[in-house]
């Protein structure tokens, strides 16, 4: 891998955690964004990352001063390629934004130009057409607080060429990420796989009435040893995020359970904005939380 300057397109939550993470990490980073303002956006947000690294990870001033030395704005997308290695695209999760984007893009890039998209729940095969160049695309998904949760988990799609998915696991590394490679495509890759069936079960014990959610929590902590239980994360995750993907299945499946779960959450939580550690109260209340009690498990 020798990779050496990487844009970021899109300057948004994820986007310019990303550049931030990149750029710390000595890269050369271009941000680029569809307007100057949105980069306006983006560079006052310099300054909220450089506390959180100083008080997260110990970052010294002079780290901080290099980072701010190896990022550039730029809003002309050919402009913001010309010498790009990798592209990292964290523009809207809008299928339509996205293909627009990659159909602009393959005009203007350089040959050499790998494409790797963060997108959450898309999966590359659908904008292979658009990139124009299949065995230099895929995925690379990172979470949010990206210092702090630096999972980055690559997936290919059937015709990414190895070489190049090797290279984005190696970039991946050279940034601070544990790399988690995937060997296909996956809906929600490894994390969202597993937590969201986790989290629709608890969900379901507690809307059919079998137990209540710290009984659900404890039982999943003490069993498994996990420092949280399933209402705890939806508390991190946000519960409106819950809500939206159970409404969307309900509506969709048109399943009893499913439409009596998007009810109870509207009721119980979302229209008294329980929304989680956002509103200060979901599940649990907060800044101290009933499942971190020392007692919580005895
Ligand atoms: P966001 O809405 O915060 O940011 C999107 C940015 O893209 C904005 O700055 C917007 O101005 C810009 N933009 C819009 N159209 C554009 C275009 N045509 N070209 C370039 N930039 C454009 O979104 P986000 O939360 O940062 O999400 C971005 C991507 O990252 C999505 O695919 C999402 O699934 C993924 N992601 C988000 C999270 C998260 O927690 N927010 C976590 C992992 C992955």
């Amino acid at each position: 891998m020798d990779y050496k300057n990487i844009t970021v397109a899109g300057s948004g939550v994820l986007g310019y955690q990303i550049a931030f993470q990149t750029a710390f990490h000595g890269f050369h980073v271009t941000v680029y964004d569809i307007t100057d303002e949105a980069l306006e956006k983006a560079k006052s947000k310099f300054s909220v990352l450089s506390e959180a690294y100083k008080k997260d990870l110990n970052a010294t001033q002079q780290q901080i001063d290099k980072t701010a030395q190896n990022l550039s704005y730029i809003s002309d997308l050919a402009e913001a390629v010309k010498d790009a290695d990798l592209l990292i695209e964290a523009v809207p999760e809008n299928p339509a934004i996205k293909t627009d984007f990659y159909k602009k893009l393959a005009e203007v890039a350089p040959e050499k130009t790998v494409f790797a998209t963060n997108s959450s729940t898309l999966l590359p095969s659908q904008f292979v057409e658009a990139t124009g160049r299949p065995s230099k695309f895929l995925a690379l998904h990172f979470a949010n607080t990206i210092w702090i949760h630096n999972t980055a988990e690559i997936m290919g799609h059937a015709s990414t060429d190895p070489k190049i998915f090797n290279d984005v696991v190696a970039f991946a590394k050279a940034i601070g990420m544990l790399a988690l490679p995937l060997h296909k495509e996956q809906p929600g890759y490894i994390l969202n796989s597993l937590l969201v069936p986790l989290l629709s079960a608890a969900t379901r014990l507690l809307v059919t009435e079998v137990a209540d959610p710290q009984t659900i929590d404890k039982t999943w902590m003490k069993a498994t040893g996990a420092p949280a239980g399933p209402f705890a994360i939806l508390d991190v995750v946000g519960i409106t995020t819950a809500y939206n993907i159970d409404k969307i299945a309900a509506e969709k499946t048109q399943d009893e359970l499913k439409i009596k779960t998007v009810k109870y959450l509207k009721e119980n939580y979302i229209d008294k904005n329980k929304l989680g550690i956002s509103t200060g109260e979901g599940f649990y209340k907060y800044p101290n939380p009933a499942y971190k009690d020392p007692d919580f498990l005895t």
